[in-house]
């Protein structure tokens, strides 16, 4: 069993500490700074950082990296597609890597980058997921070099994973994502609700993660599009019919961009 936590960065990012408690070894996914990961680092210093996840080469991601390598000597596991500093293991569709003692699947998932991965646990009682800046609490990332052709499959297959799977995503966009999604579909009961929470536990100035992939299915707008009344929406946005899932994803991907 390992502890998650989220080590905050920069003004909306997440860098996860994951950690094996009985044998004082941790990992970080994602360190975009190593500043937060070095102060845990020297307030727990009988920890030993032995991993360093990547999901992909935007320097709010990466740009820790090299200072964390050099302090600690970890393994760096990253994408094989992209350049990614000091990476020791070279990852791609189909790859496993333990961590900790957690085995983790990589999964392929371009369209933010062409290179993304992420990385799935099944353990048996909750299902872990790292989805980088592909998946996001009630949203996703931007298309900067994929496309919809890629993103949408690359979506619905994190969709399909176990219902109670826990889903850390690299930053704290849920409350604006949901704004959208109520926008979309302002007569989903599940949107209002998880609104509400997201919106309290914000003013908490509180963390609105993990989520789960059971909570994505119901509130997403982006795994959504199969939905009678996400296509009409996306009908409206563009003006035209959108005839399959990728047309709906990417009308909604260009809504959300003027969003
Ligand atoms: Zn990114
Ligand atoms: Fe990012």
């Amino acid at each position: 069993m390992i502890q998650i936590d989220a080590l905050p960065a920069f003004s909306d990012n997440y860098i996860w500490l994951l950690q094996d408690t009985a044998k004082r070894r941790c990992a970080v996914v994602d360190p975009g700074d190593a500043g937060p990961v070095e102060r845990w680092l020297a307030a727990n210093p009988d920890w030993a950082l032995s991993d360093i996840l990547i999901t992909h080469h935007h320097n709010d991601h990466v740009g820790g990296v090299e200072r964390l390598k050099q302090l600690t000597g970890a393994r760096v596991c990253g994408p094989a597609n992209e350049r990614i500093p000091c990476r020791d293991l070279a990852l791609g569709e189909g790859d496993q890597l333990d961590v900790l003692g957690v085995t983790f699947q990589v999964l392929a998932v371009p369209g933010h980058t062409l290179g993304h991965i992420a990385f799935f646990s099944d353990q048996p009682a909750t299902p872990l997921l790292f989805s980088g800046d592909t998946l996001f609490a009630a949203g996703c990332g931007r298309m900067f070099e994929g496309t919809a052709e890629q993103m949408q499959p690359a979506l619905a297959r994190l969709a399909a994973l176990p219902a109670q799977t826990e889903v850390y995503c690299a930053h704290e966009y849920t409350l604006s994502n949901l704004r959208f999604a109520q926008a979309v579909e302002p007569t989903n009961p599940y949107v209002q609700q998880r609104f509400d929470d997201v919106t309290r536990l914000r003013a908490d100035n509180r963390i609105s993660l993990p989520s789960t992939i059971g909570l994505e299915r119901l509130t997403n707008p982006f795994l959504r599009t199969s939905e009678t009344l996400v296509k009409q929406k996306a009908d409206e946005w563009k003006g035209h019919s959108n005839p399959t899932h990728v047309a709906v994803f990417a009308a909604l991907r260009s809504w959300k961009d003027t969003f």
